[in-house]
């Protein structure tokens, strides 16, 4: 896609066997949900934690895993910032990391400051941190931080007693619990879980703290779900496509997107097109869902660069253009003469899918349509996935007041941004036909981007 941007991924295990190499693995296997930084923090008689900046595969160190000793400990990996973090307390030596965003984060730290906490960075894990450490315990502190803090958050957190998972009340982020006979593991994707050959036991629900260590999986704290807002930009995008998030499989959940578009292209007569392609990676899925639903040749067009890095984690809009450019590159055999359907998840700014338009025409491309699985990004995210904002998103620039009302207008987009971007049409899926493809019930999701509600407002 794009050039939204992910947040975090947080891994937890408790083992009966070191367990850095594991941590080292899980990570590795979350590498996608952010590439900027990573950090491992374990437990012996003490904690002992590395961070780094840059991917866990290339950064660890052979004398790093020998340092982080231990049979339980947490990982992250992030476009933000260093995490764990750890601290000395009352509550014990604990480490701490998370996936998400705090919105009312200004406002507690001027506060905590006031009551005389210091903060090395306002990095928002330390105020979950400070909010635990400030409590008698650690599960009191949890639901301390349930009533202060404002936002989303899947959080592990590392102590004597073993390692924490805890999912915000509103499971806006994913977390997901995995075990075998030694091993039990609590992170943000199944797919760390089905890599290192381990059972998928559940999803940790919105508001549940669980503990894992000799005793096994523990839900030691139930906090009452106001109601749930997970992100729906997992199944479109952030998530990888083998994994399986809330009880539904993104690979699911990207066919049935593009299963969606094809189905409103055939009612709308628009089916006369020789071959459906993907902008790869992140369009393969609503391409074939596409493609099952139309019957229209599936058909690679662009030759993926894997040594090339994801573009979205570029800082300056050129650096990502040019990174754009040597990520793909047209196969001219493949498209010469055909009027082509090509899939993505979604449009930021409308620059690189341009850029996809323009090369597969200079490629001699007879026709190029281009379908979007997620409808027109109108707003801002608030709970930590993107840094986008108002004036970077495109369908914006063309509706200033906001989220789309009707077919009408959201054809007036399609037109409007396939003028362009150069395209001979364009279509994206309505938040209703999103929704309805996702097959979960609409007061489950998180639809911001699209629909400018906050969940956390509503309840
Ligand atoms: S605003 Fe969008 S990206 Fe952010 S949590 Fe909600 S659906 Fe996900």
């Amino acid at each position: 896609m794009a050039s939204a941007r992910d947040n975090c991924g947080v891994f937890a295990i408790y083992s009966q066997r070191p367990c850095v190499w594991d941590i080292f693995n899980g990570l590795d296997f979350l590498q996608h949900r952010g590439q900027e930084y990573c950090g491992i923090a374990t437990y012996d008689d003490h904690i002992h934690q590395v961070t780094h900046h840059g991917r866990a595969g290339t950064s660890f160190t052979i004398q790093d895993l020998e340092y982080l000793r231990g049979n339980w400990g947490i990982g992250h990996v992030s476009l933000w910032e260093r995490q764990p973090m750890s601290w000395q307390s009352q509550v014990g030596d604990i480490s701490v990391a998370f996936s998400g965003n705090i919105i009312n984060a200004e406002d507690l730290i001027r506060e905590m400051k006031s009551c005389g906490h210091a903060f090395y960075r306002g990095y928002h894990v330390e105020i979950l941190a400070k909010i635990i450490m400030e409590s008698k315990d650690i599960l009191t502190g949890i639901e301390a931080i349930s009533r202060r803090v404002r936002g989303a958050y899947s959080m592990v957190i590392l102590a004597k007693e073993g390692v924490y998972g805890v999912r915000d009340p509103y499971g806006f982020r994913p977390l997901i619990i995995g075990r075998d006979k030694e091993r039990l593991v609590c992170c943000s994707e199944s797919r760390a879980l089905q890599n290192m050959d381990m059972e998928v036991v559940r999803d940790v629900a919105p508001g549940e703290t669980v503990l894992l260590n000799d005793n096994g999986v523990t839900s030691v704290l139930r906090l009452p779900s106001p109601r749930k807002a997970h992100c729906a930009f997992e199944w479109a995008y952030t998530a990888s496509i083998d994994s399986r998030i809330d009880g539904l499989y993104v690979q699911e959940a990207r066919h049935r997107l593009g299963g969606a578009l094809a189905r409103r292209d055939r009612e709308e007569g628009n089916d006369r097109f020789d071959i459906v392609a993907p902008v790869p990676m992140s369009g393969i899925g609503h391409a074939l869902g596409y493609h099952r639903a139309s019957g229209i040749p599936y058909q690679e067009v662009f030759l993926y660069n894997r040594y090339a890095d994801r573009s979205y984690t570029q800082s300056s809009q050129t650096a990502r253009e040019k990174m754009a450019k040597r990520k793909l590159s047209v196969l001219p055999f493949a498209v010469e003469g055909k009027r082509i359907v090509i899939c993505d998840d979604s449009i930021v700014r409308g620059t690189q899918i341009l850029t996809k338009v323009r090369d597969l025409k200079a490629a001699g491309a007879r026709e190029v349509h281009v379908r979007i699985a997620c409808p027109p990004l109108m707003y801002p995210c608030d709970f930590g996935v993107s840094t986008r904002s108002y004036e970077e998103l495109a369908a914006r620039h063309f509706l200033p007041k906001g989220d789309i009302k009707t077919m009408e207008e959201l054809q007036a987009i399609e037109a409007w941004i396939a003028d362009q971007i150069g395209a001979d049409s364009v279509r994206y899926n309505s938040v209703e036909a999103f929704v309805a493809a996702l097959g979960m019930p609409r007061t489950d999701l998180c639809l911001k981007c699209w629909d400018g509600v906050r969940p956390t407002d509503t309840t």
